[in-house]
């Protein structure tokens, strides 16, 4: 079990389809190889962002080798909530990726609405079977009651993301909001996922600040889905 500071999987990554992001996925896979992670999560921007791919994009997933260079690639997407229970993907889609995570985004049509819209907004999406991680729900722009949110992340199993690149160059204001969110989760035992949101290839696995966060938090390491492989592909329901 990796816990001095890595894992084996990162749940977020974008490639050049995001339209925003700088590395194939044959870059990414050749750099995680050389990190060591056997599962490399493909989730680029659903096509509600601005410059975000076709809906095409992820219909042509099929296409991408389940390995590449011996990583474990998972077909999925960032999805945008949009509001109640509407993401910027229709259902029959979600339900052919590997790994959906959802959240909020400036520039989607979903914004400004105030912490009991984002609230409820975000659960409804959590009940959604389709539905496996909410990504960066610390983010200041989207103000969330943690507390509900991590109680009911625990009682529909879907994950939330402590996002790796939160406490660094993106969403200015999060960690203090991820701290507070991971000590929630800890206390009603919600699942947990760690993600770099690497926007090129260099970027891939870097998930130390968001591990040793989690476990500052209490969080107990069977609660973070993606530290194994064995773990990630447990929690989606999928095999190797
Ligand atoms: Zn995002
Ligand atoms: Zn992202």
């Amino acid at each position: 079990m990796p816990l001095s500071g890595t894992t084996e999987a990162d749940l977020h990554v974008h490639t050049v389809a995001s339209g925003h992001a700088y590395s194939t996925i044959n870059e990414i896979a050749a750099e995680a190889a050389r990190r060591q992670l056997r599962l490399v999560g493909m989730t680029d921007h659903g096509p509600a962002l601005p410059g975000g791919p076709h809906p095409y994009h992820f219909m042509a997933l099929r296409f991408i080798p389940q390995h590449i260079g011996g990583v474990r690639i998972l077909r999925g997407v960032e999805a945008n909530i949009l509001g109640d229970g509407r993401l910027d993907l229709e259902d029959p889609q979600l339900a052919q990726l590997e790994l959906v995570l959802a959240g909020f985004h400036p520039g989607c049509g979903y914004s400004g609405r105030g912490q009991a819209d984002n609230t409820r907004a975000a659960m409804a999406i959590m009940d959604k079977p389709q539905v496996h991680v909410i990504c960066h729900p610390g983010n200041p722009e989207f103000p969330l009651d943690y507390q509900a949110i991590a109680r009911h992340a625990a009682a529909t199993g879907t994950a939330l993301e402590i996002n790796n690149s939160s406490f660094g160059v993106s969403r200015a204001g999060s960690a203090d909001n991820c701290r507070r969110l991971a000590g929630y989760c800890a206390q009603y035992g919600a699942p947990v996922a760690l993600g770099s949101d690497a926007h090129i290839a260099q970027g891939v696995g870097q998930l130390d600040q968001a591990l040793a966060e989690a476990l500052q938090a209490g969080i107990r390491p069977e609660q973070i889905v993606n530290l194994t492989l064995a773990s990630t592909l447990a929690f989606l329901g999928l095999t190797d």
